[in-house]
């Protein structure tokens, strides 16, 4: 196995991040060599608006230690000299977090979160905080208080949401991966629309602490990269015990590496077939999604029809238990602490205009329909019956995983669609999240691989799912990676691309 395709040796931006890594620490490259390279495609890609915050000179420093470090012959982390990008949903210390939120603006944390301290311990660079909607409300990246994140692909489509941002980085080479977060799909969907892997793990395989909470019990980061094999590097480094979450499981981090070689000979794949009934799934994503079985039953894998009885709530059923999270962990938004503050009369008003000023619609909307369904007279309605659903939800996977290892469905049901066109529906904007919301109600790992594109209209990436049983991963990463050794879809790259790092347009 080659881990950097010939063609692409001599652009450092196409270079996976265990390559990269593994060239730092033989001294092929230097981290100084590669954050250049890096911070050049962040230029170069400036119109895609993935970007909201950039620390140049802060990863250029940071590059120069390494690089001092190595020099001495100290042993450099498992990522030493692979920069990377945060969605602003993690905090960081000195550097701006927004959330994506006006209410947010200016606000400078005064500590690190875990993961970002976790990535530095493990000698990743940071660029900078990548766009979202806001608070991770979203399916598009549009609910943004600037520009909306363009597709790399199709500057007139969207770039997929929450992670919009993270997503459209990784697929342009702008970064060889980023961190995101999956409340219900905000992993897996845009990477799914812009043509990379979206990893969301096991429901408290990886801290919560220093990610600026949407609805805590659904809430999971994870890693977006180019491929399999780097989602797996990029998880152990950021999964393990932790002192700021007590969700966040105490066992020993298993080798993912070493999941993706297991190989797909006797593993099981579920497919729910009645799931993709219906006129709701794009003509293109159904051919590309039973092309992946194929490919998936060529490599050796038994393919599983399965019944997901509960399937089709899921979507209903998340929308009112994260609207009922989101407006308690919101509510300390008040202009007191954080952000700033819209001064009248009273503090009640202060607080009230503060929160109208600096909430988009989307979050609004939200607060107001979590307030609803938790208030006294409509809590067992609403609240408590969803509770009680997402429970059914989670025991149709665990019932379906006796006969199978992994369920496969497409990511989205829809490619990436035009910038703008759902914006008036919210309904059409959250049925986008079928497929999606299941493993966050059960609290499983999911993940998003490249596995095909549209054929009508303009060039369009295509996700496949895997779904894995709970703090399995490595049942999904074994499937997922069978795949990507069968495919080539990993090593696409949008057209604009193909462009810049072609000869006659100047680039080494
Ligand atoms: N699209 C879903 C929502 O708007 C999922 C978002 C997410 O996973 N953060 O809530």
């Amino acid at each position: 196995m080659t881990l950097i395709a010939a063609d692409d040796q001599a652009d450092l931006t196409s270079w996976s991040v265990r390559a990269l890594a593994t060239a730092v620490r033989s001294g092929e490259v230097t981290a100084t060599a590669i954050v250049e390279a890096h911070l050049a495609a962040l230029d170069r890609g400036a119109e895609l608006h993935a970007w909201l915050c950039r620390v140049d000179e802060r990863a250029r420093a940071h590059a120069a230690t390494l690089d001092a470090a190595h020099a001495r012959g100290e042993a450099l982390g498992v990522l030493g000299g692979v920069p990377l990008g945060l969605k602003d949903l993690f905090v960081t210390e000195g550097i701006p977090t927004t959330a994506g939120s006006c209410i947010l603006a200016g606000w400078i944390p005064p500590y690190d979160g875990e993961h970002n301290t976790r990535m530095r311990d493990a000698g990743a660079v940071l660029l900078g905080k990548l766009s979202l909607d806001e608070f991770a409300m979203g399916s598009s990246n549009e609910n943004v208080p600037g520009e909306a994140v363009r597709n790399p692909w199709a500057h007139d489509r969207v770039a997929g949401g929450s992670s919009g941002g993270a997503a459209a980085a990784v697929a342009a080479r702008m970064v060889p991966f980023a961190l995101a977060t999956d409340t219900g799909g905000s992993i897996r969907q845009p990477a799914a629309l812009c043509g990379v892997v979206g990893l969301k793990p096991s429901y408290g395989r990886v801290t919560r602490a220093g990610m600026i909470a949407f609805a805590s019990s659904l809430d999971q980061a994870g890693p977006i990269t180019r491929s399999v094999r780097d989602a797996a590097v990029v998880l152990g480094a950021l999964a393990g015990p932790s002192p700021g979450d007590a969700t966040c499981v105490n066992e020993p981090v298993p080798d993912f590496a070493q999941a993706c070689e297991r190989g797909t000979q006797g593993l099981r794949v579920g497919v729910c077939r009645r799931a993709l009934d219906g006129d709701g799934l794009d003509q293109d994503v159904r051919v590309a999604f039973f092309a992946a079985l194929e490919v998936l039953r060529d490599a050796g894998v038994t393919l599983v029809d399965i019944e997901l009885p509960h399937a089709d709530l899921g979507v209903a059923t998340y929308y009112v238990l994260c609207a009922a999270e989101a407006s308690s962990n919101l509510a300390r938004y008040d202009g007191m602490r954080y952000g700033p503050r819209v001064t009248a009369s009273s503090v009640e008003a202060s607080v009230e205009a503060t929160r109208s000023a600096g909430f988009g619609a989307e979050v609004r909307r939200r607060i107001l329909l979590g307030t609803f369904v938790l208030r006294k007279a409509g809590y067992e309605a609403y609240y408590g019956r969803a509770a009680r659903v997402r429970r059914l939800v989670a025991d149709d996977y665990l019932e379906a995983f006796a006969h199978c290892d992994v369920i496969a469905s497409p990511t989205a049901p829809q490619p990436a669609f035009g910038r703008g066109e759902r914006n008036a529906d919210p309904l059409a904007m959250y049925l986008g999240d079928v497929f999606t919301v299941g493993a966050n109600l059960a609290g499983l790992p999911a993940i998003s691989i490249p596995c095909g594109f549209t054929r009508s209209g303009p060039r369009l990436p295509i996700g496949l799912q895997l779904v894995g049983p709970p703090w399995r991963e490595d049942l999904m990463l074994a499937v997922a990676a069978g795949h990507e050794d069968a495919t080539r879809w990993h090593h696409e790259r949008p057209p604009r691309l193909i462009d810049e790092t072609s000869p006659a347009a100047g680039s080494s």
